[in-house]
Parts: structure tokens; C-alpha cells; sequence
């Protein structure tokens, strides 16, 4: 294989949409709200850079770089817990109950 392709697609932060709407989920700083870019890499030269549709969440203080649809991500992962579900069908069950009502295993 004589095709060695150093580089790649890094996505960085493009145009700032609305400043400091958001926190840094890691250093709690104000971070704004970003066109998601994506920038094609060839021996780390940018040579080809497109925007996305999507949104990002750009934090200045620490530079990390987040998509907007995590914002609730901390939310979701609270009503998760709480929640029973089956080892055998992985569906959700009521904590109270002693076998699976879809597939009969035990819980
Ligand atoms: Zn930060
Ligand atoms: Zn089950």
C-alpha cells in the first residue's frame, strides 16, 4: 500500500452565531454558541474547510469545543438512573418488578 495519507477531518469552531449563551461543561467558563466547522487536513495544512449544519458550543477559557445538544446531556443521564433494565432484553422495566414482563428472566 503505497497511499499514506497523512492528515484528516478535525472540526473546529467557525463563525460565533451568539456570545457566552452557554458554560463550559469542563472549566464552568461562558461559552459561545458556534457554526460547527470541518476543516480537511493535509500535512496539518487546512486545504479544504466546509460548514455544518450543526451547532457548537465553543469555550474561549479552555478551548474545548462541544456539540449543542449535549447542553441537556446531564439531565438525561439522571432519568436514566432510577431505571430498571432487563440483563436479558434491555428493556426498560419497572424497579419493583421481580422478573422481566417481556422476556421472563429474572431481573
Ligand atoms: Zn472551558
Ligand atoms: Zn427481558
Amino acid at each position: 500500500m503505497f497511499f499514506f495519507f497523512v492528515g484528516g477531518l478535525e472540526q473546529q469552531a467557525g463563525r460565533v452565531i451568539s456570545e457566552r449563551v452557554g458554560r463550559c461543561i469542563r472549566c464552568g467558563s461562558a461559552a459561545d454558541l458556534v457554526e460547527r466547522e470541518k476543516v480537511l487536513k493535509l500535512f496539518f495544512v487546512p486545504v479544504w474547510r466546509w460548514r455544518s449544519e450543526a451547532r457548537d458550543f465553543y469555550c474561549r477559557d479552555c478551548g474545548l469545543l462541544w456539540p449543542q445538544s449535549m447542553e441537556s446531556f446531564d439531565e438525561k443521564q439522571r432519568s436514566i438512573e432510577g431505571v430498571l433494565r432487563c440483563g436479558n432484553c434491555d428493556r426498560v422495566v419497572e424497579s419493583e418488578f421481580k422478573f422481566c414482563p417481556f422476556c421472563g428472566s429474572e431481573l
